[in-house]
């Protein structure tokens, strides 16, 4: 069995068995059987199964938040997070048809041959999420999987399990898609499993688990979608409006007690404005409440996974002793036996302080001075991740111009955490070691789960056996 802690009142209050490898092989294998009749079911087919299951999720929704709200310490987010995955299912099923429909063509360069394009999805698709955010990224990848016709492996973490069982009865409500859709309860020996399973897996986590992923995935030679942490710098230049890029910047910062992968956690501020910012940051920050004990109160939630308030405490050690200022907040807060931190924002900051370096998936915002444009970009840029990143200036022109220089996947202007606006339109991809393997946004967050094949026709006369003699010569 499987203990998990609760993360408001640090009691242990749920117990789980996770699947075992037998149970995985044999999901994997009905999977595999089904999903065939699935995909020749079309497109049509599957845009109706999902809106049912929508229907579904619907009926449900309440137990669904009420375990999720369990598993994360935090409520409104936990709404937040059921409303993305119907607005997903809405938002895929729409572009779906149009971006899988029949293509056909005639070659450019032989008259008589015509082909058509063959879209062929992976059979089973692995999906394993991390526990920041557990509904939204159990389920992110898995819809377009499923409307380009791939079945799915679902496996949640093991910190934050409980929204599984409520979930589970929506599928089983659609017998359609609990043919083709499985959620399993499970660790990091599930995970592994599933990886020896699947034939194709998206695995959203940390870096150190993804590499592992990755490299199971190859052994397998199976794709691997890999989206794992983040450091995204906001750089303020001298015309930004301060108000706005500091309301921005801590919203991003602080949203979901900053467990958030595309959080800002670091930001670069102009020297000839940089105090200012900083005064008036803090001043915002100090506006900000836990949401203790009234859950329904407040702005920030409860640490999910105790162990990140021990991560927060030694970076912040680390940065102490090497000279940063915190101006407010920074200190582990203890509460009904849950961990909490109030929005923290440090100064006097550089580039061998840990925070400013590694992933640190909690409530602070470092501000570091910049003379010029050059160093703040390259300051950006210093950097083992490339997730996502934002940039203010006073006009949107001047903003863009540096965000065309930030190598990340997707950078914001004159605002934070812009790309879930384009979730289905623009591509954005994880650059360095924030990721690998196509966009989970735009065409290819379905494109990616097909293997394209091309059906070739001669509607003319063939070539004759002559024609060998002919190219012998
Ligand atoms: P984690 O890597 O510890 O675990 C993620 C998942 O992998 C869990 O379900 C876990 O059970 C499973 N797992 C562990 N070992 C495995 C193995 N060897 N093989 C297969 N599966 C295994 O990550 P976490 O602590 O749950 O999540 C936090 C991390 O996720 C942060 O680094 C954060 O930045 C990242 N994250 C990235 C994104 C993104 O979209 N890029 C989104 C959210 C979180």
């Amino acid at each position: 069995m499987i203990e998990t802690r609760n993360p408001r009142t640090g009691q242990i209050d749920y117990r789980f068995q996770p699947a075992d490898a037998a149970a995985v092989a044999r999901s994997c294998a009905e999977l595999r059987e089904r999903q065939p009749a699935w995909w020749s079911a079309g497109i049509e087919h599957r845009v109706a199964t999902l809106r049912a299951w929508k229907r579904e999720i619907e009926a449900r929704q309440s137990a669904i938040e009420a375990a999720l709200t369990a598993d994360t310490g935090r409520r409104r987010i936990s709404q937040e997070e059921i409303g993305a995955v119907l607005h997903f299912i809405d938002g895929y099923a729409a572009v779906a048809p149009k971006l899988l429909g029949p293509i056909t063509g005639r070659s450019s360069a032989a008259a008589d041959v015509g082909y058509e394009q063959q879209y062929v999805p992976y059979p089973v698709v692995g999906v394993i999420s991390p526990w920041n955010f557990p509904l939204v990224l159990s389920f992110f990848d898995t819809i377009p999987a499923l409307l380009a016709g791939c079945a799915a492996l679902v496996k949640p973490s093991e910190v934050t399990p409980r929204f599984v069982e409520p979930l589970r009865e929506s599928i089983a409500a659609v017998p359609d898609l609990a043919a083709i859709l499985s959620v399993i309860q499970g660790d990091a020996t599930t995970g592994a499993t599933l990886v020896s399973n699947v034939d194709a897996v998206v695995f959203t986590g940390s870096i150190a688990t993804g590499q592992k992923v990755g490299i199971e995935a190859a052994r397998n030679f199976i794709p691997a979608f890999l989206e794992l942490g983040g450091k995204d710098p906001a750089i303020v230049l001298a015309s930004a409006d301060l108000e706005r890029a500091a309301t921005s910047i801590l919203r991003s910062s602080v949203y979901n007690t900053g467990q958030v992968c595309y959080a800002i956690e670091r930001v670069y501020v102009d020297e000839q404005v940089a105090d200012r910012f900083t005064d008036i940051l803090a001043r915002q920050a100090q506006t900000l409440d836990l949401s203790h004990p009234d859950m329904d109160r407040g702005h920030l939630g409860p640490f999910i996974f105790a162990r990140q308030a021990e991560i927060l405490h030694e970076q912040l050690r680390d940065a102490t002793e090497k000279g940063a200022r915190i101006v407010t907040g920074g200190d582990i807060e203890e509460h009904g036996g849950g961990l909490w931190m109030r929005a923290t924002v440090l100064s006097d900051v550089d580039h061998t302080m840990k925070v400013m370096t590694e992933e640190t998936f909690g409530p602070v915002v470092p501000v570091m001075k910049f003379r010029s444009e050059d160093e703040a970009v390259r300051l950006a840029n210093d950097t083992i991740y490339g997730l996502s990143g934002a940039v203010f200036a006073g006009t949107v022109d001047e903003a863009t111009r540096v965000a065309r220089r930030i190598d990340a996947g997707g950078v914001s202007v004159n605002d934070a955490d812009l790309p879930r606006a384009v979730t289905f339109d623009a591509e954005k991809m994880a650059f360095r070691k924030s990721g690998m393997g196509g966009s989970r946004y735009g065409a290819a967050s379905m494109l990616r789960y097909v293997r394209k094949k091309a059906i070739i026709s001669n509607e003319g006369a063939i070539r004759g056996l002559d024609s060998l003699a002919e190219l012998g010569t």
